[in-house]
C-alpha cells in the first residue's frame, strides 16, 4: 500500500525596514545603488569608543508589523549581542533580540485561492508566528577571482526577523504566505518587500510526514532563494527528494541546502553542525526598549484596515467576486480609489470594478504613475460610468475619453461637450445618414430584403462609422428597419 505524504514547512523571513537611516546611527539605510563602503561611520563599522542610539522609526515600523500580525507588543524588551566571527560583521557581534523580544505570538490567516489548491476549492490556512524581533543587518562579502571583498554599507540596516511555526503544508501555501506578507509590508509602508532586491529574504524549512500524522520529522533548511517563484520551486523539489529518500528506506539528514537559481537545483551546503554558541547577553550599551501604552497608541494610529480584512469586507459589502477583490486590494491606493469611486457612483460596484481592473489599470501601468497621482479621479470615473448609464455616451466613446480625461484633468461631462462626443439621438440627423447608407448599398439592401436579416448589424455599423460612433445604436436600428422597409 502506498503512503500519502504531506509537507511541513516553516519560513524564516528577514524584512528590511525602509527607514531613512540605519538602526543605531544616522548613516543612510538604503544604499542599494551606492558604491561600496560609502554609507558607513564609526558606529556601524564597530570602531571602539562609540555608542549605538536606537532609531525610533525602526521601533514604530516593527510595532506596526507586529500589530498587523496580531502579535502582542511587549511593553519591555531587550537588545542582545549575538556573538560570532565573520568578515562582514565588523563588531564581532550582531545586535539582535533574543528571549525577550519586541512581540509574542501572532498569526496570519492565509487565504489560499482556488488556483493554489489541489482540490480547486480554496481555503484558509492559519499560520502562527513563532518569533518576531528587531535586529541589525550585517554587511556583504563577494568573491572576485581569488580575492574577497567586503562592503559595510548594509551594516546596521534595520531588519525584522519573523519566523513562522511549521504550519504551511505545500509549496503553493509558502508562495501565498510570501505574497501576502509582501502585500502587507507595502500596505503598511514599512518595507519594499522585494525579494529580488533582498529587502525581503526567506529561508524555508521543509520536512515530510505521513498525511494526518502530527509528528515533526527531521527538516532541511533551504537558503539563498531570491524570488517567490524560486521559493516554491525549491520547496517542491525538496519535498520530492525527501519522498524519494524515504521510499528508498533512507533517513532524512538535517542538511542546509543552497538553491542555485540558474540551474534550478538544490545543493548541499553543509550538514547541520551543533548549533553555534552565540553567547547571547543583553546589550550593555542600549537601554531596555520600553514601549508604553501612550507610545503604542500613537504608533497604532497609523495602522490602517489590513488588506485581508478589507478583502473580506469588500467581498461581503459589495458583492464582487474574489478574483476582482484580490486585484482591487492589491495595494492600498487602489482599494481606496475603488471604494471612493463606488461611493460616488452609487450604482453597481461591479461596473466600477470592471472599468478599474481593465482600462484604468492598463492606463495607469502604461503611464507608470500611482493611483493617487491619476488625473482621472474616482469622481471622474464615477461620472464617466454614469454618462454611459444615461445613454449620453456609448462604450467606444467612454474608452476614448479615458486618456483625454487623464491628459486634460477635465471632467468627462465637460469633455464630451467640448469634443462634441455626445451620443446623437436626434431622429432627423440619424435618418439622413441611414438613407444615405441604404442608397449607397443596393446589393446589401437586396440581400436583406431576400431574408438575410442579420445584415441589419452591418448597416448599423456603416451608420456608426459615418457618424464616428456617436449615433444612438438602438434608435439607429429602428430607423434603419423603417428605411429598409421591414
Ligand atoms: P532550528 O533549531 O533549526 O533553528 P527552529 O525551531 O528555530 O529550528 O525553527 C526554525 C524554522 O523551522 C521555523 O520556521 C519552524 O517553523 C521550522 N520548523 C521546525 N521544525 C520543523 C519541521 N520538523 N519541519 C519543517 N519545519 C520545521
Ligand atoms: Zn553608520
Ligand atoms: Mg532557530
Amino acid at each position: 500500500m502506498s503512503v500519502e505524504y504531506e509537507a511541513v514547512i516553516g519560513l524564516e523571513t528577514h524584512i528590511q525596514l525602509n527607514t531613512k537611516t540605519k538602526i543605531f546611527c544616522s548613516c543612510k539605510a538604503d544604499s542599494w545603488e551606492d558604491a561600496p563602503n560609502t554609507n558607513i561611520c564609526p558606529v556601524c563599522t564597530g570602531l571602539p569608543g562609540v555608542l549605538p542610539v536606537l532609531n525610533e522609526k525602526v521601533v514604530e515600523k516593527a510595532v506596526l508589523l507586529a500589530a498587523a500580525m496580531h502579535a502582542e507588543v511587549q511593553p519591555l524588551s531587550f537588545f542582545d549581542r549575538k556573538n560570532y566571527f565573520y568578515p562582514d560583521l565588523p563588531k564581532g557581534y550582531q545586535i539582535s533580540q533574543y528571549d525577550q523580544s519586541l512581540a509574542k505570538g501572532g498569526y496570519l490567516e492565509l487565504p489560499v485561492p482556488a488556483s493554489a489548491d489541489a482540490d480547486g476549492k480554496g481555503y484558509i490556512r492559519k499560520v502562527r508566528i513563532h518569533k518576531l524581533h528587531i535586529e541589525e543587518d550585517a554587511g556583504k562579502t563577494k568573491k572576485e577571482k581569488n580575492r574577497r571583498f567586503v562592503d559595510f554599507n548594509r551594516c546596521g540596516v534595520p531588519l525584522v526577523e519573523m519566523v513562522t511555526e511549521p504550519d504551511l503544508r505545500s509549496a503553493d501555501e509558502a508562495g501565498q504566505y510570501l505574497i501576502r506578507l509582501r502585500q502587507l509590508l507595502r500596505w503598511l509602508g514599512i518595507s519594499e518587500g522585494d525579494m529580488e532586491k533582498g529587502n525581503l529574504r526567506c529561508d524555508a524549512n521543509v520536512s515530510i510526514r505521513e498525511k494526518g500524522s502530527s509528528i515533526l520529522n527531521t527538516k532541511t533548511e533551504i537558503k539563498n532563494v531570491n524570488s517567490i517563484d524560486a521559493v516554491k520551486d525549491a520547496i517542491r523539489k525538496e519535498i520530492e527528494r525527501q519522498i524519494r529518500e524515504v521510499e528508498k528506506g533512507n533517513t532524512i539528514k538535517p542538511w542546509t541546502l543552497d538553491w542555485d537559481d540558474n540551474a534550478g537545483v538544490l545543493r548541499m551546503m553543509r550538514s547541520k553542525e551543533t548549533e553555534a554558541d552565540y553567547r547571547y547577553f543583553h546589550e550593555p550599551d542600549l537601554l531596555p526598549l520600553e514601549i508604553n501604552e501612550e507610545w503604542k497608541k500613537e504608533i497604532l494610529k497609523n495602522l490602517p484596515e489590513l488588506p485581508l480584512e478589507r478583502r473580506a469586507r469588500l467581498m461581503t459589502e459589495m458583492q464582487i467576486p474574489e478574483y476582482d477583490v484580490d486585484i482591487l486590494t492589491g495595494d492600498c491606493d487602489l482599494a481606496d480609489y475603488f471604494e471612493e469611486a463606488v461611493k460616488l457612483y452609487k450604482g453597481d460596484a461591479k461596473k466600477i470594478s470592471n472599468w478599474l481592473m481593465n482600462d484604468v489599470l492598463r492606463m495607469r501601468n502604461e503611464l507608470g504613475v500611482t493611483m493617487a497621482e491619476m488625473k482621472l479621479t474616482p469622481a471622474y470615473l464615477a461620472s464617466l460610468v454614469r454618462l454611459m448609464d444615461e445613454g449620453k455616451i456609448n462604450i467606444t466613446t467612454a474608452k476614448n475619453l479615458l486618456p483625454k480625461i487623464q491628459e486634460s484633468g477635465k471632467d468627462p461631462q465637460t469633455l464630451v461637450e467640448e469634443l462634441g462626443w455626445a451620443v446623437v439621438s436626434d431622429d432627423a440627423a440619424i435618418r439622413v445618414v441611414c438613407e444615405k447608407i441604404v442608397a449607397q448599398n443596393p446589393n446589401e439592401v437586396q440581400s436583406y430584403k431576400d431574408g438575410k436579416e442579420s445584415l441589419i448589424g452591418w448597416f448599423v455599423g456603416q451608420v456608426m462609422r459615418e457618424m464616428r460612433g456617436k449615433a444612438d445604436a438602438k434608435l439607429t436600428q429602428e430607423i434603419l428597419r423603417e428605411v429598409l422597409g421591414k
